[in-house]
C-alpha cells in the first residue's frame, strides 16, 4: 500500500490547510481551488486530506456508496432493503485525470453484457466512487471544457445524471471539489472559478529556514515513509478527531446578526455577483467557529471567511488578474463599518437586502458580448492600439472539416453525436441503440432462443459525431528594447483585442507569450475574454535584451498544454520578431520543434542593413513572413488563410 504524506508534517501553507480543514468540517461550503506556481506541494497538501475525513457507512455491496440511514431511492443497485447491516470504509480521495474520457468521469455501459446477456448495465464512473467523498482535478484548468460542463453540474445538483447510448441513470454524487492549477498555464472559465467555495494561493516559502525544513521533512518521507508516517500517527490522530468534534458541534453554531451583517457589507463592498459570496462566507465563518470549538461566529470568523472566499469571485476590474489577494485595507474598512453598533442604520450602510446587487448586468465576462463589457463604464485601459478588424485570422482545418475553412461543423470521432452509420471499416464506436434496433427485426428470423441478442457484423452502428472547431491563436512578442518594442506592442495588443472581439461568440482563444530580459513570460494565459485580456495588456513591461528561444519554448509549452485541454483546437503561432537574439540559445534549433504548428513570423525589422533574420525563423517553422504593417491591417488575415500545413 502506498503511505502518503502526513497532512500534520506540511510546514506552512496554512491558508491552503484550513481551507481543507473546514470543508472537512462542512462539505457544503463547495470546495477549494488551489492556485500556485509548479513545485509548491499543493498536490501533496491536498491528498493528505483524505487521511483525516471521518470513515463513512456504507449500504455493502452498493457501488454508489449508499448511506444505510438514508439510501439513495434512485441508487441504479437500489433498492436497498432497510435494515441491512452496514460496513464502514474509509473516506475516498478520488483523482480525476486530465486526459479521462466521458464515459470514465460519468460511467458507461456495460457493453460486454450488454452484448452477450441482452442486459442494459451501468458501470459506475469517477463521480460514483467519489461520492461521499473527495473528488480532486489536478490541472483543473487544463480540463476539456465538456469534462468541466459534466464536473459542474454534478457538483452543483449533488447529481450525475447520465443519458447515453439508451440508458438513463441517476445517481447521488455529492463531493467535496478540489482543483489545483498552475495559472500559468491558463486561466479558469470564470463559470467554474465560481464553483469553487473557497480559493487559496499557494506559493514556496521566502523564509530559508522554513525551505530547510520542508527540504528536511521530505527526504526523510522519502527515505522511510512508513517510519516517517508513524511519527506523525499522534498529530493525525488529533486532527481527525477534531474535525468528527467540529461536524458535531456545526449545527449548534449560530451566526449573530451582526457577523451576518458583517458577511453581506463585505459582499456588497466588493462587488461580488450573485448571493453565492454570501452563502459560502457564512458557512465557512460557521465551519470556522466550530473548528476553534465555539458555538458562536466572531467577527475574526468573518474576516478569515472573506479572505478565503472572495479572492476569485470579486467583480474584476480589467486591470485586475484573478490571481490578486484581496484588498485587506478595503475588508477592514467594510468589517468595521457593519460591526460598528449604530452607524449602519442609515446613508450609505449596507442594506440588509443589498449584497446581491439586483441589476447587474448577468453573465460571464468570457461569455459577455464585448458591447456590455465596453458599458462599465471607460474603465478599458489606454487605448492599446485601436482595435481593428480581423476578419479571420485562423489557422486551415485539421478536422475533417474540409478545406472550406470557416469555422465549420467537422464530423468524426469526438463531440455530440449527431446520427449513427455503418462503419466504413473497423469500428470505432458503437452505437447500441441503433445496432440493437438493425438487429431486433431478424431475432426470430435469426432463430434466436435464449435471452441474449443474435448479433450479425451487419447489425453494428457506430455513432456519428459532430464537433464545432475553434482556434487558438498565441502571440509570441519581442518585448525587448524601447521604442521599437513599444510600436511592437501596440501593434500585438491591438490584433489582440480585434481578435476577441470578433471571437467573442465563437469559441476562439488568443493568448500571448513575451520574451524579453532573460526569460519569457505566459503575458496572457490563452483565453477567450476581452476583458481579462485588456487587463493583462495594460501593463505589459518592455525593454532588456531579446531571449527568442525562452520565448519559443514558451510558447511550444503553452500549446502543449493547450492541445491537452482541447485536443480540437487549432493552433496558430504569430511570432512578432526581427529574428535577432541577444541571450539564450539559437532560436533556429527550438522553431524546428514547432514546425507541427501553423505559423507567422511578423518581421520588425527595419533600418538601412537587413539581415532576413525573421526569414529564416519563419522558414524553421515552417511558417510565412509577413511585414508589421500587415500585422495592423486585414492583410494578415489573407497570408494566415494561405498557411497550408499538412497536420
Ligand atoms: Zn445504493
Amino acid at each position: 500500500m502506498i503511505v502518503g504524506y502526513p497532512f500534520s508534517a506540511v510546514v506552512g501553507h496554512d491558508d491552503l490547510k484550513l481551507a481543507l480543514l473546514l470543508n472537512a468540517v462542512s462539505p457544503a461550503i463547495g470546495g477549494v481551488l488551489v492556485r500556485g506556481e509548479k513545485g509548491t506541494a499543493k498536490s501533496t497538501v491536498v491528498r493528505s486530506l483524505a487521511a483525516l475525513l471521518p470513515e463513512v457507512a456504507v449500504v455493502a455491496g452498493c457501488r454508489f456508496s449508499c448511506d444505510p440511514a438514508a439510501p439513495d431511492p434512485s441508487c441504479p443497485d437500489g433498492p436497498h432493503e432497510s435494515g441491512l447491516s452496514p460496513q464502514t470504509r474509509p473516506a475516498r480521495l478520488v483523482e480525476l485525470p486530465v486526459g479521462a474520457s466521458e464515459d470514465r468521469v460519468a460511467g458507461s455501459l456495460d457493453l460486454e453484457r450488454a452484448l452477450t446477456e441482452g442486459v442494459k448495465a451501468f458501470e459506475p464512473g469517477l463521480l460514483a466512487a467519489a461520492h461521499r467523498g473527495v473528488l480532486y482535478v489536478d490541472e483543473v484548468n487544463l480540463l476539456h471544457d465538456h469534462l468541466v460542463d459534466l464536473l459542474l453540474d454534478a457538483a452543483a445538483m449533488g447529481v450525475a445524471h447520465v443519458e447515453r447510448e439508451g440508458v438513463s441513470v441517476r445517481h447521488a454524487a455529492r463531493f467535496l471539489l478540489v482543483g489545483t492549477m498552475n495559472p500559468e498555464e491558463g486561466e479558469l472559465r470564470p463559470q467554474l472559478l465560481d464553483r469553487f467555495g473557497l480559493a487559496v494561493e499557494v506559493r514556496a516559502s521566502r523564509d530559508p529556514a522554513e525551505r530547510a525544513e520542508v527540504v528536511r521533512r521530505r527526504l526523510a518521507f522519502d527515505a522511510d515513509p512508513a517510519g516517517y508516517t508513524g511519527a506523525y500517527a499522534g498529530g493525525e490522530r488529533d486532527l481527525a478527531l477534531r474535525i468528527a468534534a467540529a461536524r458535531e458541534r456545526l449545527p449548534a453554531v449560530t451566526l449573530p446578526d451582526d457577523a451576518l451583517r458583517g458577511i453581506t457589507a463585505v459582499c456588497a463592498a466588493f462587488d461580488v455577483e450573485g448571493m453565492r459570496a454570501d452563502l459560502v462566507m457564512a458557512r465557512a465563518a460557521v465551519a470556522l467557529a466550530a473548528w476553534e470549538g465555539r458555538d458562536e461566529v466572531t467577527p475574526g470568523d468573518v474576516r478569515t471567511a472573506a479572505r478565503l472566499a472572495l479572492p476569485h469571485r470579486r467583480r474584476r476590474d480589467p486591470f485586475d488578474d484573478p490571481g490578486q489577494g484581496l484588498d485587506e485595507e478595503r475588508l477592514e474598512q467594510a468589517l468595521s463599518e457593519a460591526l460598528s453598533p449604530d452607524d449602519d442604520s442609515g446613508d450609505d450602510g449596507p442594506d440588509d437586502d443589498g449584497p446581491g446587487g439586483g441589476g447587474a448586468p448577468g453573465g460571464e465576462p468570457a461569455d459577455a458580448p464585448p458591447g456590455e463589457g465596453g458599458g462599465t463604464g471607460g474603465r478599458r485601459p489606454e487605448s492599446p492600439g485601436a482595435p481593428y478588424r480581423t476578419r479571420l485570422l485562423a489557422p486551415e482545418a485539421v478536422g475533417r472539416g474540409g478545406p472550406t475553412g470557416r469555422r465549420g461543423r467537422t464530423t468524426g470521432e469526438s463531440g455530440r453525436a449527431v446520427g449513427a452509420r455503418t462503419p466504413d471499416g473497423r469500428l470505432r464506436r458503437l452505437d447500441l441503440p441503433a445496432t440493437l434496433a438493425a438487429a431486433a427485426p431478424h431475432q426470430r428470423g435469426r432463430g434466436r432462443t435464449g435471452s441474449g441478442l443474435v448479433l450479425r457484423r451487419e447489425d453494428l452502428r457506430e455513432a456519428l459525431r459532430e464537433g464545432r472547431e475553434s482556434n487558438l491563436v498565441l502571440f509570441c512578442v519581442d518585448a525587448s528594447g524601447s521604442m521599437a518594442a513599444r510600436t511592437r506592442m501596440r501593434a500585438v495588443k491591438g490584433a489582440v483585442l480585434s481578435l476577441l472581439l470578433d471571437a467573442y461568440q465563437r469559441r476562439d482563444k488568443v493568448g500571448l507569450v513575451t520574451f524579453r530580459g532573460e526569460e519569457a513570460t505566459v503575458a496572457l494565459p490563452p483565453t477567450s475574454s476581452v476583458e481579462l485580456a485588456s487587463g493583462r495588456l495594460a501593463r505589459l513591461a518592455t525593454g532588456g535584451r531579446t531571449p527568442l528561444a525562452a520565448g519559443l519554448r514558451r510558447a511550444e509549452r503553452v500549446l502543449a498544454a493547450e492541445r491537452l485541454r482541447d485536443p480540437r483546437r487549432r493552433p496558430l503561432l504569430v511570432v512578432v520578431t526581427d529574428g535577432r537574439h541577444t541571450s539564450g540559445p539559437d532560436p533556429v534549433v527550438t522553431a524546428r520543434r514547432l514546425a507541427d504548428v501553423a505559423s507567422v513570423v511578423v518581421d520588425c525589422e527595419h533600418g538601412p542593413v537587413r539581415l532576413g533574420l525573421a526569414g529564416r525563423l519563419a522558414a524553421a517553422l515552417g511558417g510565412t513572413a509577413i511585414r508589421l504593417e500587415e500585422l495592423a491591417a486585414d492583410h494578415l488575415a489573407a497570408v494566415v488563410r494561405d498557411v497550408r500545413k499538412v497536420a
